[in-house]
């Protein structure tokens, strides 16, 4: 592992910055902290409110990311208050956070991590805490014992396992403060502690350490097949993605069928290396790490046991009986060690592993998904380092439940807010770059939902999913060129939807044109185009909806953009009028088709939506003003005064029309029309 302390960076830093430097040098190094592990802290005077001088512990706060490390992620707490409770016996964990909220400096600053006392406990002056890979292979095994004797000596103390909390820093303290002057503290099953008179010392004492673990392993795997022979069947990437594709829906609905999730496939070397194993199966039924990985992973993958990873029928039907088994066993554990008041959580898998074709993760969002992830990732490394010196080992069933039902982490899921009304679910918009489309990309997004724009603008498409990744988060977009007219281009973007998210649950078929002239001269042509966009284009994106709604069997929401023309058609609007009355009849029929799997077909007839609009182009701006002998200026006003309102029409009208539908409040509606006009006499059923 690199050192990278550069003493010429922190020349002139004060005792925060050193620690911000310190932290965000570990923070890079995926191999120690990954998404919030790990922990580091600095002693340093300061002042109370009052002005008065006290000994300030400097500490990250809980959750936050060291990579990304600032001196506002780094609560004071006041030292001298804290040290007393070295000398209890015993205290809660509701106790003791309690106990450290009160003796923030800064009561509005974040919440410090939960093993602040752990470095409070240590009287030096920088202590730096992480789950590192290397030392989790040598204490997760038959083997910790000796390896870490072997490499350390006494050098190092070793702490037996228990959950993070009083009584683990205690011990921590004691095992520093030995007769044996240890240089760090290696936590079974957790991670490894170092100190130090400056932050780099401790960083200097924590990078050694790890470096010669990582050697120490690498001396050992050297030659050595750790996981067992190759033998599932490894398919080449193209055809993973394609297996991956076809399967992701079914999976996507059977791990949602508590709360829906977000998938996010993954089949890099280390994954693949592990499925395709003669002992993967068994080595990752042995479970997570450390209790910060199970609080990520859970305790246990899912293993997908398949003969050929290419027969779809059997994958499926693996991933079925696969479910109910993960789902029924995780019942048993929960019940075998449940806490009296406890309710079970979700029993589906965050991680789930199929031989020859890779792994997905769940969660609730991309970037949840994404960090389980990572996190298992590092199990894998972990699992092979171990393997490498022995057998790997780690927390006991009761351990791991107290990891995962620990009540402070519980507590913590009952202060999260509200999820927002499309929060869990993927929302494919055609015509998404501009227009009504963009409106209800933004709007969708807004709402919580993940959104693949797609365009025939394949720029201005993407122009929209980095303006959602850079307001909402990394995961939240992606985007896609579609000619909805071209089976093979609205196939392929569903294909990336479903490697990219599992799946989808919203669809909005929105992309189309205007054609403009009187039959008698209008060109066929013309005619043919405007059935294949404004008709045939809906039918091949309703195809594809269809189809994989149904595979993922959790019903869904498809919302048709028409348009006023379709119970009230203009004169030379005949082409146009035409094919988006088919599309309007399509919508009603997929309603009919397709109600008895809970997928809703809605339909939105917005009328004279210009601003920002690519349907109404300068040409038919022109043909319009022409046709009702008004200045091209004056267009907007016109189409104004002609509705009962007398409201201008909004892209964003619109957008909220197709939330209603997309959301659970429309859930009893499906085969309706909901004009978004301002109101036209004309275009009122009848
Ligand atoms: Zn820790």
């Amino acid at each position: 592992m690199q050192n990278r302390w550069v003493d010429d960076e922190v020349v002139g830093m004060d005792d925060l910055d050193q620690l911000v430097y310190l932290s965000r040098a570990m923070g890079v190094e995926a191999n120690l902290v990954l998404w919030g592990g790990g922990n580091t802290s600095i002693k340093s005077e300061t002042l109370d409110f009052r002005g008065q001088p006290v000994r300030g512990l400097y500490i990250k706060g809980s959750g936050s990311d060291m990579k990304e490390s600032e001196r506002r992620h780094f609560p004071a707490v006041d030292l001298d208050a804290l040290l007393p409770l070295f000398e209890r016996d015993a205290l809660s964990d509701e106790g003791m956070v309690d106990y450290i909220r009160r003796c923030m400096l800064d009561p509005s600053a974040p919440r410090p991590s939960i093993e602040t006392l752990l470095h409070a406990f240590l009287p030096h002056k920088c202590v730096a805490h992480s789950h590192a890979d290397a030392i989790l292979s040598l204490t997760n095994g038959t083997h910790a014992g000796e390896a870490l004797d072997a490499l350390f000596g006494r050098d190092v103390a070793l702490v037996a396992y228990r959950r993070p909390g009083f009584l683990l820093a205690k011990e921590v303290a004691q095992a520093a403060l030995s007769n044996l002057r240890p240089r760090g503290v290696v936590l079974l099953n957790h991670g490894l502690v170092t100190w130090g008179s400056t932050a780099k010392q401790a960083y200097d004492t924590h990078v050694e350490m790890v470096s010669k673990a990582e050697e120490f392993i690498a001396e050992r795997a050297a030659g050595k097949t750790v996981f067992g022979v190759q033998r599932a069947k490894r398919l080449e990437p193209e055809r993973r993605r394609q297996v991956a594709a076809a399967v992701a829906p079914t999976l996507r609905g059977l791990v949602g069928y508590r709360q829906r999730v977000v998938l996010r496939f993954d089949d890099s070397a280390e994954v693949m290396d592990l499925v395709g194993a003669s002992d993967g199966k068994e080595l990752c039924g042995i479970g997570a790490a450390t209790p910060d990985h199970t609080l990520h992973t859970k305790r246990l993958p899912m293993w997908v046991d398949v003969d050929d990873p290419e027969d779809l029928a059997e994958v499926k039907s693996a991933m079925y009986l696969a479910v109910e088994s993960y789902a029924n066993e995780y019942r048993e554990w929960f019940e075998a060690h449940r806490a009296a008041g406890v309710e079970m959580l979700d029993p589906y898998p965050r991680v789930v592993l199929l031989p020859g074709v890779g792994m997905w993760t769940t969660g609730r969002d991309g970037a949840v998904a994404r960090t389980a992830g990572d996190i298992y990732r590092h199990t894998i490394g972990i699992i092979g380092g171990a393997q490498a010196m022995g057998e790997y080992r780690t927390l006991t069933a009761q351990d791991a439940y107290d990891a995962e039902y620990w009540p402070l982490e519980l507590y913590k899921l009952t202060l999260a807010p509200r999820e927002k009304e499309l929060a869990r679910r993927v929302a494919l918009v055609t015509g998404g770059a501009s227009g009504i489309g963009r409106a209800i990309a933004r709007r969708f997004a807004a709402e919580g939902a993940h959104v693949v724009v797609t365009d025939l603008d394949a720029k201005g498409a993407d122009q929209v999913a980095q303006e959602l990744l850079a307001e909402y988060g990394r995961d939240r977009a992606i985007a896609c060129r579609m000619d909805v007219t071209s089976e093979a281009e609205v196939s392929e973007v569903f294909r990336q939807a479903r490697l990219a998210y599992g799946g989808v649950d919203v669809v909005v078929s929105n992309a189309g044109m205007a054609t403009v002239g009187l039959i008698e001269s209008l060109p066929v042509e013309e005619w043919r185009r405007a059935l294949e966009v404004n008709a045939t284009g809906h039918f091949l994106v309703a195809k594809e909806t269809v189809r994989l709604l149904r595979e993922q069997d959790t019903g869904g929401s498809m919302v048709f953009v028409g348009t006023k023309n379709v119970p009230a058609p203009g004169k030379e609007f005949g082409a146009y009028s035409a094919s988006k009355a088919a599309e309007v009849q399509l919508a009603r029929v997929l309603a009919v088709e397709n109600g008895e799997y809970g997928i809703r077909m809605n339909i939105i007839n917005p009328d004279a939506v210009f601003r920002d609009s690519k349907l109404w182009s300068d040409d038919l701006r022109e043909q319009r003003a022409a046709a009702h002998s008004i200045p091209v200026e004056s267009l907007e006003e016109f189409y104004r005064q002609r509705n009962l309102l007398q409201a201008v029409v909004t892209a964003e009208d619109v957008a909220e029309a197709a939330l209603f539908f997309a959301s659970d409040r429309s859930a009893k509606t499906t085969g309706a029309m909901m004009p978004v006009d301002g109101g036209l006499r004309d275009a009122f059923p009848r």
